[in-house]
């Protein structure tokens, strides 16, 4: 069969990846100049390692994303270096990257509240059945379960953060798998995620599989018995394509769509992000800390802090330090129109926060990334508005971020996902 993928993130290359070993002809076409999707990477002329667009690592539980890996035989190009993740409580940052970490964690007492919280976490650890957590939302479930101080001081900063105004909306599902999925050991690939998705390109192409960038397409029509894509480059007929654009992309480029599949896309939120990574001449942290959760009401510009170079060495980076400062927001927010310069001015005084002595010259240079399509916005009841991989159109297929649930998203399940909907398209 003739197939075409629409997308060069993770989720069309591994689709792309076991289409191919089935023995078709497969073309990916990706409206960037380069690979990679949202988790790919930029990098200076002195850096040897790519820096990710936005903040970027894999858990040692990401089986699907590692097992990929391992099939290339890139496993050992992946490292897991111990990074420390760190929490507020009265102005002091504290580590919070282990179980151990988050029972000495001040902000709880050492009461009752401490004991809720902890059983809570192992509970959700435990339970595999997210489909009675998802009549619920986080919100009415943590503060019944774990209290209203424990809630207050140490989900709700976190659903706020993440979903803004839909943060008492969001179902217990998706904490669920945040807790059950993910382990505090963190992982990358040696060169930057940027490098792993040219390899994976490479290899691809190895395969004969035909990778074209800077092809945006327009439309996908079926026309009899095949499918045809437009792009300013003409019309090309398939027996089956593969989507794996954001829902609202996908329902412009098939308005042949039955009215409820398309309903069913356009009805899916999302937040967006707004990532700005500096280099630095100086670290940031004086304590080597990776990781800050920012809690939002504390009027801080951004949810998380992150300095790269306290998780992979400033040496790949020609002795800069690197800092992420970001947040999801929804569309319309102020910081998707802001100039880059207009932004750090909103960011510079909580850089003094986190180390007094910082200074404007310490600043090399600033990268802003801005993404619409960031994070799905997992509502009570979710599971029945998950689109199909396979759409009512026949041959023609949708993989996206939006339907890896009740997993939260991730490279890891972009792969999952890719790999499954190859297996339909087989
Ligand atoms: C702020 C942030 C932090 C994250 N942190 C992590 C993390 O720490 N760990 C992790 O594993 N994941 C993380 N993720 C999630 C991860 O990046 C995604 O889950 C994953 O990259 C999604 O892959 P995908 O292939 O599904 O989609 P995408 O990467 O979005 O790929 C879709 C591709 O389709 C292309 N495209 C769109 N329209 C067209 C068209 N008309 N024609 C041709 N091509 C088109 C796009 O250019 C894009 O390359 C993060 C994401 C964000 C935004």
């Amino acid at each position: 069969m003739k197939i075409a993928i629409l997308g060069a993130g993770y989720g069309g290359m591994a689709a792309a990846w076991d289409l191919k070993k089935a023995g078709h002809d497969v073309v990916i076409y990706e409206a960037a100049d380069y690979v990679g999707g949202l988790a790919s990477g930029f990098k200076e002329p002195h850096w040897d390692w790519s820096v990710e667009k936005y903040y970027h690592h894999w858990f040692q539980s990401d089986d699907a994303m590692l097992g990929l890996i391992r099939e290339l035989g890139l496993e050992d190009k992946v490292v897991f270096p111990r990074p420390l993740t760190v929490m507020l409580h009265k102005n002091k940052w504290h580590p919070f990257d282990s179980i151990l970490n988050a029972l000495l964690f001040p902000g709880l007492g050492f009461g009752l509240d401490k004991l809720r919280f902890g059983l809570v976490g192992l509970f959700l650890r435990l339970t595999k059945n997210w489909q009675a957590l998802e009549k619920v939302t986080a919100h009415e479930w943590m503060t019944k379960y774990a209290g209203k101080k424990v809630y207050e001081r140490m989900w709700e900063p976190l659903l706020v953060g993440k979903f803004a105004s839909y943060y008492k909306d969001v179902n217990m599902a998706w904490l669920w798998a945040r807790m059950h999925a993910r382990t505090t050991r963190l992982g990358t690939f040696e060169g930057g995620f940027q490098k792993f998705a040219d390899l994976f390109a490479e290899k691809l192409r190895e395969q004969r599989v035909e990778i074209r960038l800077g092809v945006s397409i327009q439309s996908i029509e079926k026309n009899q018995a095949k499918l045809e894509a437009r792009s300013g480059m003409g019309i090309e007929s398939y027996d089956k394509v593969l989507v794996t654009t954001s829902p609202n992309q996908m329902a412009k480029l098939c308005p042949q769509l039955p009215e409820s599949y398309l309903k069913g896309l356009l009805e899916l939120k999302s937040m967006g992000a707004v990532v700005m990574t500096l280099s630095l001449k100086r670290p940031l942290s004086k304590e080597g800390y990776y990781w800050f959760n920012v809690p939002k009401g504390e009027g801080y510009p951004f949810l998380a802090l992150v300095e790269h170079t306290n998780f992979v060495s400033k040496e790949h980076f020609g002795g800069d330090h690197i800092v992420y400062a970001g947040d999801y927001l929804e569309l319309g927010h102020e910081y998707f129109s802001l100039s880059d310069e207009g932004l750090l001015e909103k960011f510079i005084p909580a850089f003094e926060k986190f180390n007094p002595e910082f200074q404007r010259d310490w600043i090399k240079k600033i990268w802003v990334h801005r993404t619409n399509y960031a994070q799905p916005v997992p509502l009570v009841g979710h599971s029945k508005n998950i689109p199909a991989i396979q759409t009512p159109i026949e041959g023609l297929y949708f993989a996206s971020m939006s339907q890896v649930y009740p997993w939260d998203r991730g490279t890891n399940f972009a792969v999952e996902i890719g790999r499954r909907a190859a297996g339909l398209m087989k």
